[in-house]
């Protein structure tokens, strides 16, 4: 039997963010274009005799029953009466409250592997359901690739085409919370939505620049109007070279998306020679997994 197991989970973004409805018990109905890029934690599961036990190389993440890994092994433990415990090593690389779903894609690979080492022989879909307790993002992350969310975001419709985007992220030195934005968000008064139909074309018909010229997120101009320096931030990386400039989530995390690999190169290197250092800049690309077993 498994003993151990290692697992890359990748982080999120969203090449289209809008919010169509306010539901009266407060949810928010959305659509979405949810996309698995190759920035990612690593996670090591090892079985122990009894409890869970996490450790991480993050100062920025609880150890306890606040961490997400922890929720997700409580909630199967708890369900299927698991026999002993299991200790959690987080290597963490996605930067934490960025919108970029770190925690969630960290909840959704220890379902997967506990799923695994007690061989409970969970489907996608029943895992996705589990997920959906500790988070909307949650059953995306099980799978990920290129995904259609409705609902409150947990109804995933995959697309069969993962586009090939390179692209820089640049997470800065704050952060902003999703609850906030939301809720300043007025759907009463003219915003122009994104335009999803259009989207979906671009994306059967694989074509890279009308998909970038598609993106947009709803939620930009409620986070820019609250941090201006985001405004600022986005004029630098279409300064330094990216086609377009995408919000990730709330915010604050900003995308600049390039024509290849060798142009994202280049921003990611202006953009660190020009941002202050506790700015975190990375090149990464998209891709059609979510989580990886080693
Ligand atoms: P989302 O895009 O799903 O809203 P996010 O990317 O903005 O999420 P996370 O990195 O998931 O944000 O972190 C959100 C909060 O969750 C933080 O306050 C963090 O302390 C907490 N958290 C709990 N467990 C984890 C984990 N394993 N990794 C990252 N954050 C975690």
């Amino acid at each position: 039997m498994v003993q151990d197991l290692a697992l890359t989970t990748q982080a999120k973004i969203n090449l289209i963010l809008d919010v169509v409805n306010r539901r009266v018990d407060g949810y928010h109905e959305v659509e979405m274009i949810m996309q698995s890029i190759d920035l990612a934690d690593e996670l090591y599961f090892t079985k122990i005799e009894e409890g869970i036990i996490l450790e991480t190389d993050s100062t920025k993440i609880p150890t306890g029953p606040q961490n997400l890994v922890y929720k997700a092994a409580n909630l199967l433990f708890n369900k299927y009466n698991l026999a002993g415990g299991i200790k959690v090593k987080i290597s963490k690389t996605i930067p934490v409250a960025a919108g970029l779903a770190g925690g969630s894609t960290n909840a959704a690979a220890t379902l997967i592997a506990i799923n695994k080492l007690w061989e409970l022989n969970l489907t996608v879909h029943e895992l996705r359901s589990l997920g959906a307790e500790l988070g909307a993002d949650v059953p995306f992350c099980i799978k990920g690739g290129t995904v259609l969310a409705t609902g409150i975001g947990t109804e995933l419709e995959p697309l069969k085409v993962t586009p090939r985007l390179d692209l820089v992220l640049v997470n800065p030195p704050f952060s902003v919370s999703t609850a906030e934005i939301y809720q300043s968000l007025d759907l009463e008064t003219a915003i122009k939505h994104p335009n999803l139909d259009e989207m979906i074309q671009a994306l059967k018909e694989e074509k890279k620049l009308d998909i970038i010229f598609a993106m947009d997120n709803l939620l930009t101009h409620v986070t820019m109007n609250r941090y201006e320096e985001l405004k600022k931030l986005e004029n630098l990386i279409l300064e330094q070279g990216a086609k377009k400039v995408l919000m990730s989530g709330s915010g604050p995390t900003m995308l600049g998306f390039t024509m290849n690999k060798a142009a994202a190169e280049k921003l990611e290197a202006r953009l660190r020679a020009k941002l202050p250092k506790e700015y975190v800049v990375k090149r990464t690309k998209t891709t059609s997994q979510g989580i990886i077993i080693k």
